[in-house]
């Protein structure tokens, strides 16, 4: 029988650990997060942050630059922030509207408030395994294996997608925790024998369901960082071919979230899985808690 790694569990246990910690601060850890324009999702992910916060005790202030911000603008907010000293953690939300530079605003972020982990030197620092800001989500995946005790050292690690936030960083948290690792992605000529060697395969492509059964070798652990909308019905026919409620919960909804691992070949193939949604989701937002954390002890001098 599969296990299923339910990333709730593990999401509890790391905002247990940090509420101790900021209670013992001198004050509330302070985090920023800037929204720029109208982007549905983005709107959700960040009503989901603030929330976060608020249960935590870190205070939380969100600023909102309409749609027509320009580069200018979002660089003196980030350099307004950057000077304000209650302020431990900055968090620009992407996408961000298509006028601004969005790399020069990322870039202008304070490195000890750049609680994403996507600044150039926390990336450098990420690569010479210094301590810093880890990107959230490949960090919540480490959580994710460490808590259920998955071995890491001496294994075979396969990363399906390379980008900045997600593969890049994935493959070197997995490095340095001593697996061996392949990072595959759109141009991997043979993408289901890399993967079939994998003790640990970690989808991060944003291709729906695209990680099929045939692609896990028996008894691996995969990892699921795909999010997908599902809302076309000739999709999901195909995806839930053999799992008619799930296709009923589709037509019902008229749309499904969909990993980028088969949501119904995975459980039988894997030894162990994270489901969509449920696994690695709820990380995201706890390693932020726990960067916003980190960042205010770290600039507390405790
Ligand atoms: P991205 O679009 O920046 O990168 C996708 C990567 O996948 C690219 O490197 C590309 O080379 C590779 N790729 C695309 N098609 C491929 C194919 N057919 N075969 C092999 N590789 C392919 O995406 P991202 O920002 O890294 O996000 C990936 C997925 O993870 C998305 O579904 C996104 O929604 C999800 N995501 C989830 C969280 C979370 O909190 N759980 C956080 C970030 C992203």
């Amino acid at each position: 029988v599969p296990r299923i790694l339910d990333g709730k569990w593990v999401r509890d246990q790391i905002l247990a650990e940090l509420r101790p910690r900021v209670a013992k601060l001198p004050r509330p850890p302070g985090l920023a997060v800037v929204l720029a324009g109208h982007n549905p999702a983005s709107e959700i992910y960040v009503r989901n942050k603030v929330k976060a916060c608020q249960e935590l005790g870190i205070r939380s202030e969100k600023l909102t630059p309409p749609e027509t911000v320009t580069t200018a603008e979002m660089l003196e907010i980030v350099d307004s922030l950057n000077r304000r000293p209650e302020i431990d953690g900055i968090l620009v939300q992407m996408p961000l509207p298509s006028q601004t530079d969005a790399r020069r605003v990322l870039d202008a972020v304070d490195p000890d408030k750049d609680v994403d982990g996507f600044h150039p030197l926390n990336a450098g620092r990420l690569a010479g395994g210094q301590p810093g800001p880890r990107p959230c989500t490949p960090s919540g995946v480490m959580q994710m294996l460490r808590r259920y005790e998955i071995p890491v050292a001496g294994r075979r690690a396969v990363i399906v997608g390379r980008s900045d936030i997600v593969g890049k960083p994935m493959a070197m948290l997995l490095l340095h925790a001593h697996a061996t690792v392949t990072i595959c992605h759109s141009r991997t000529s043979n993408l289901e024998e890399e993967c079939r060697r994998a003790d640990i395969l970690v989808a991060a492509m944003g291709r729906p369901a695209l990680v099929r059964g045939s692609f896990v070798q028996p008894g691996a652990t995969v990892i699921d960082v795909g999010i997908n909308r599902v809302t076309d019905p000739a999709q999901a026919a195909r995806i839930f071919a053999s799992a008619p409620e799930r296709l009923r919960e589709f037509e019902s909804k008229g749309s499904v979230l969909v990993g980028d691992a088969h949501p119904v070949e995975i459980p039988s193939a894997a030894g162990a899985y994270t489901p969509v949604p449920g696994g690695v989701g709820p990380l995201t937002i706890a390693m932020l808690m726990s960067n916003t954390v980190d960042a205010a002890a770290r600039r507390l001098g405790v």
